[in-house]
C-alpha cells in the first residue's frame, strides 16, 4: 500500500482482479484499459498469440475488433440504449466459439459516470459454459478471411455477431448453429459476412423486459 491515495488500487489490477476479461473503452470508443493476464489468457486458448499482448490492443477503436457494418450499427444503438437507461448498463449472452470449443458468454456493458453523457463504458465478458466439439472451419479466423480475399466466387453467408447461429435458410429464413448447418450438409466453402439476427437486434428491449 503506498501513502498516495489516488494510485491504492491500480486500474490494471483492478480489471484483472474481476471474473472474466474486463476492459475501459473511452466515449469515442478507443480501448483504453484491458486487464492484462485475464487477456493473454483468453487469447492464447483462442489460438491469436499475435493478440495476447494487451498493449496492441490499448489505443484501438473497439470497432476494429468487431466485423460487419450491421454488427457495429448495432453496438452503436447499444450504447445509445445505455446512455438512455436509468441502469446505465446492459447484460447479454453471445456466444464465442473458438474452432474446436463452443462457447456461451455473458457481457455486461455499465456506463462510468453519473448522469449524462457517459465519460466511458465498463466491459466485462465472462464464459458462462464451454464445450468441446468437432473444430468448425466456420470459425477459424484465418482460413475464413483468406476466403473473402482469395475467393470471390463463393457463396456469401450470414453470421450473427451476437449469437453466432447462420443465416442457413434465405426462404425460410431460418438461423441455425455451426453444427446443425452442418448436420443439414452445409458447406464450409463459403465467404462469412457478419450480420444481426432477428432475435438478437433489439437485445436491449429484451434485458429491459
Ligand atoms: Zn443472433
Amino acid at each position: 500500500m503506498t501513502d498516495a491515495g489516488d494510485d491504492l488500487i491500480d486500474m490494471l489490477d483492478l480489471l484483472d482482479a474481476v471474473e472474466g476479461i474486463a476492459y475501459v473503452v473511452a466515449p469515442d470508443f478507443t480501448i483504453r484499459a484491458i486487464g492484462p493476464q485475464s487477456w493473454r489468457t483468453f487469447a492464447e486458448a483462442n489460438a491469436t498469440p499475435a493478440l495476447a499482448d494487451s498493449q496492441g490492443i490499448v489505443g484501438k477503436s473497439l470497432f476494429e475488433f468487431i466485423a460487419g457494418d450491421e454488427v457495429q450499427a448495432w453496438y452503436r444503438r447499444c450504447f445509445d440504449a445505455i446512455a438512455r437507461d436509468e441502469r446505465r448498463s446492459l447484460t447479454f449472452e453471445y456466444r464465442c466459439d473458438g474452432p474446436d470449443c463452443a462457447r456461451e458468454c455473458r457481457l455486461s456493458i455499465s456506463a462510468i459516470g453519473g448522469k449524462g453523457a457517459p465519460r466511458g463504458y465498463l466491459f466485462q465478458s465472462v464464459v458462462l459454459h464451454e464445450r468441446v466439439r468437432p473444430p468448425v472451419t466456420l470459425f477459424e479466423p484465418e482460413q475464413m478471411l483468406a476466403a473473402v480475399q482469395a475467393q470471390a466466387h463463393l457463396p456469401i453467408l450470414t453470421l450473427c455477431g451476437i449469437c453466432q447461429r447462420l443465416h442457413a435458410d434465405k426462404e425460410a429464413d431460418s438461423w441455425i448453429e455451426a453444427e446443425e448447418y452442418y448436420r443439414r450438409g452445409g458447406s464450409g466453402d463459403v465467404r462469412i459476412s457478419h450480420g444481426i439476427c432477428p432475435r438478437c437486434v433489439d437485445i436491449w428491449e429484451q434485458d429491459a423486459a
